[in-house]
């Protein structure tokens, strides 16, 4: 059998994952055989986890939140929900049939498949105009039964960041757990004006992913709590392994992903992570100006992810000359500008674009 190899990275538009830095990849090679899933046995990967939740928390803006490195925006997802449904609304236990969890339009699919895991009622409010959540109508769909209210800080269609402040305020009314989803968004937006972290709202949980704009390698997610009786709701009781309980949701992980995830922040917090935003925020604003110029209907880049109206015709054709790209649930066209995605590459595509007849 041929010898496999992976995909390059140079025509991959879609994707919310990228390039490890050298130092991640080489830490995920190192670290290949650790489980810190189990920590009093694999101490050194442990210590490294407990590195990178301390990056995390100084990048979220709460130096003293806990957490713990997971497999991705999902998991965290799903074990906020967790948390939110194990503590019950107004903070007792869940004595309705059916606890919910009330969140824009824009919320990733993971919480449709924490919804149904946990047996919650995910419920969607319309978002405003420019496709950010909108408080009012969110506020219509909280009751005494809502366990949760979430806000997203980088949506995955539009990369749009929601008026967290005003959902933390509804969650607070409502004495519901405030969860922000910012897994693609959140090694960006510490160098942008906008208000998403603990720091700037009662947040209780936060989802930020070192695999995506953290460039770490694949599987690193992270779940960040405001105080450790959160987490203390995920924790179980284990008895075969060295350590007495864990708050993971799977039990075996990937020491590659945590010690890569260390690694990223390490090289990285916070000079690299501010030129790679500006460097992919100017990409997408010249990518969205020079589709602008085109006649293409472009949503204005808030962060680097351009959307735009582009025919089938075009697209089926960019897509036939190799271009990896994808579109939203309403069809237009979406380009992550992640590290990897150069001004060289924009050019190119625009190149091919023009010569669609
Ligand atoms: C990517 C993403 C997720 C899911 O993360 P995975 O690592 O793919 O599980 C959740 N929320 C948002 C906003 C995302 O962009």
């Amino acid at each position: 059998m041929q010898r496999a190899s992976p995909q390059e990275f140079s025509r991959v538009l879609s994707s919310m994952c990228t390039e490890p830095h050298p130092a991640a990849r080489a830490a995920a090679e190192e670290f290949l055989a650790t489980n810190p899933g189990d920590p009093a046995t694999y101490e050194t990967v442990a210590d490294l986890e407990r590195e990178a939740i301390t990056a995390l928390a100084e990048i979220a803006g709460h130096p003293d939140a806990v957490g713990y490195i997971t497999s991705g925006g999902t998991e965290a997802n799903i074990q906020a929900m967790r948390i939110a449904r194990d503590r019950g609304p107004t903070g007792g236990p869940v004595t309705s049939e059916r606890a919910n969890v009330v969140a824009p339009a824009s919320v990733h699919f993971s919480f449709h498949k924490a919804a149904d895991v946990l047996g919650l009622e995910l419920r969607t409010a319309p978002l405003d105009d420019d496709y950010r959540a909108d408080p009012d109508a969110m506020s219509e769909l909280v009751d005494g039964d809502t366990v949760a209210v979430v806000g997203v800080a980088g949506s995955t269609e539009y990369g749009r960041v929601d008026p967290i402040p005003a959902i933390a305020d509804l969650a607070s009314e409502a004495e519901a757990l405030c969860h922000v989803d910012a897994a693609w968004g959140g090694f960006h937006l510490p160098f942008t004006e906008h208000d998403w972290q603990f720091d700037h709202a009662a947040i209780d949980t936060l989802t930020i992913d070192p695999h995506k704009l953290g460039q770490a390698a694949v599987p690193a997610g992270g779940l960040l709590a405001r105080s450790s009786d959160l987490l203390d709701e995920l924790a179980i009781d284990t008895p075969y392994l060295e350590s007495a309980s864990q708050a993971s949701l799977t039990g075996t992980r990937s020491g590659a992903g945590v010690a890569s995830a260390a690694a990223a922040m390490d090289e990285l917090w916070p000079d690299g992570y501010r030129e790679q935003a500006e460097r992919c925020q100017a990409n997408a604003d010249w990518l969205a100006a020079a589709l602008d110029e085109r006649g293409y209907d472009v949503v204005e880049p808030e962060l680097p992810l351009v959307a735009a109206t582009l025919p089938e015709r075009e697209f089926d054709a960019l897509r036939e000359a190799g271009w990896r790209i994808a579109r939203t649930a309403s069809g237009d066209l979406r380009i992550v500008c992640m590290p990897h995605v150069t001004r060289e590459t924009l050019r190119e595509f625009v190149t091919d674009l023009d010569r669609v007849e």
